[in-house]
């Protein structure tokens, strides 16, 4: 027996109505934003990634070369991809660009509940913006995407990097304990932060703070910490900035300041935020995104740029955990012609009404009305149309209720009137 891949999923017919239907909804939210779809392709030059995380990245990514020597990767990610876009066919492009994007990626993770090797993300890229109302609309467009499908309990945080930084210098640390203290800080394993902070001759005084402002959801208490570096402070006052759209303008409340989410790409900088579902325990994480540098990387002229990945698997699981009623699979009305006779006028019939946009079915196994009944049912078949040639005789056919089993002879004509009313 062949199995799938480890880390890898087939979805079933149920399953993949659940991601359609999240699909079209998040699609609606991000088109009502001015946001236009793109798609990039699912492979790219392994460079593209390694270029500004440098090699170590390789390990957790899916790299091959193909028959021609190029060293390619799957995607991890679909941010490093649309910029490469951006800057080799879009940069003439009206400001601000808006784009966004259904694609899987690939990462080689060790697979758990909600972290997969091949993942969906569904994501945005602003670029050419970054006054505070811009950053206010791209994090309220994660947020009504994530509560427009239906979750009803997430919780956003927002954090700075700029800001962090400059708390870093403050304390006069950087370079290759910055690098270590960084995980660990996003991990909230604030202990261990503490230790390292005191070894590297941090103050006891100092190294407390660091990790209170690092928690501390007071933004008086975060500018006084900082108060010398004028950048920062602006920083902060643009970050006050967005805040106050979010809550007076999107009449979105439901934030919370979080100087320690620190983000595991090594492209951002300024703004950063994460959404999370917490009834999904330890993968909670539900959406990254923030304000980044790619452009001038990659060759393009420098622009603003920001934006932000939902992950799109999770986001179902965490749907189905809060016991959401998805749609299911459902068959508008089966045709069963009671003999051959009348297979003909049954998918004539069954043409015109998906013309209409009526799901329609034919019963293709020639297996009695009783036995055709029965697959209808199980095909959530809402009506049942039983063509036989006494009623054809009268263009008349036996219409069928499978709610309640009633049955009325009813005009062909009629029925295409009846799917087009209701
Ligand atoms: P990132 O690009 O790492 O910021 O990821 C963005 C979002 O994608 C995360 O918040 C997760 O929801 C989702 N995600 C990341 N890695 C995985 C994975 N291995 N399996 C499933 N979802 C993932």
């Amino acid at each position: 027996m062949y199995q799938v891949p480890r880390g890898t999923r087939d979805f079933t017919p149920n399953e993949m109505k659940k991601r359609r239907y999240v699909e079209e909804n998040m699609k609606k939210t991000f088109i009502s934003f001015g946001y236009n779809e793109i798609q990039t392709p699912t492979f790219e030059n392994l460079e593209l990634f390694t270029v500004k995380s440098g090699d170590s990245i390789i390990g957790e990514i899916y790299d091959f070369s193909d028959k021609g020597g190029r060293k390619l990767a799957l995607r991890p990610e679909l941010t490093a991809p649309v910029i490469r876009f951006y800057v080799e066919k879009l940069q003439m492009e009206p400001k601000p660009l808006k784009l966004f994007y259904f694609g899987n990626c690939f990462r080689y993770d060790r697979p758990q509940k909600g972290r997969y090797r091949e993942f969906q993300q569904a994501g945005c890229e602003m670029i050419g913006a970054d006054t505070p109302e811009s950053y206010a609309e791209l994090i309220a467009l994660t947020y009504n995407i994530l509560e427009n499908v239906g979750l009803k309990n997430i919780t956003l945080n927002i954090g700075n990097l700029n800001i962090i930084n400059s708390m870093f210098s403050k304390i006069k640390i950087s370079g290759e304990v910055k690098k270590e203290l960084l995980p660990l800080i996003d991990k909230s394993q604030f202990e261990e932060v503490y230790t390292i902070l005191c070894k590297e001759n941090v103050s006891e005084k100092n190294a407390s703070m660091f990790i209170e402002i690092l928690q501390t959801p007071d933004i008086n208490k975060i500018s006084d910490f900082i108060k010398e570096d004028a950048s920062a402070i602006e920083e902060l006052s643009n970050l006050k900035k967005i805040l106050h759209h979010l809550k007076n303008s999107f009449k979105i409340s439901n934030y919370q300041i979080k100087m320690s989410i620190v983000r595991g790409l090594d492209y951002y900088k300024g703004l950063v935020f994460e959404i999370d579902a917490p009834v999904l325990g330890a993968e909670k994480q539900l959406c990254g995104g923030g304000a980044y540098e790619l452009i001038s990387l990659f060759g393009g002229r420098d622009t603003p740029t920001a934006g932000f990945a939902i992950g799109f698997d999770r986001t179902i699981l965490a749907l189905e955990t809060e016991q959401f009623v998805f749609p299911v699979p459902k068959t508008d009305v089966y045709i069963i012609p009671v003999n051959e006779e009348t297979i003909g006028k049954s998918i004539e019939l069954a043409q015109q009404l998906r013309k209409e946009g009526v799901i329609t079915e034919v019963d293709l196994l020639r297996r009695g009305v009783g036995k055709s009944l029965k697959h209808a049912n199980s095909k959530n078949s809402e009506k049942a149309i039983i063509i036989g040639p006494k009623e054809l005789e009268k263009d008349s056919v036996t219409f069928r209720d499978m709610k309640t089993g009633n049955q009325q002879l009813i005009k062909i004509a009629k029925i295409l009137s009846y799917f087009k009313s209701s």
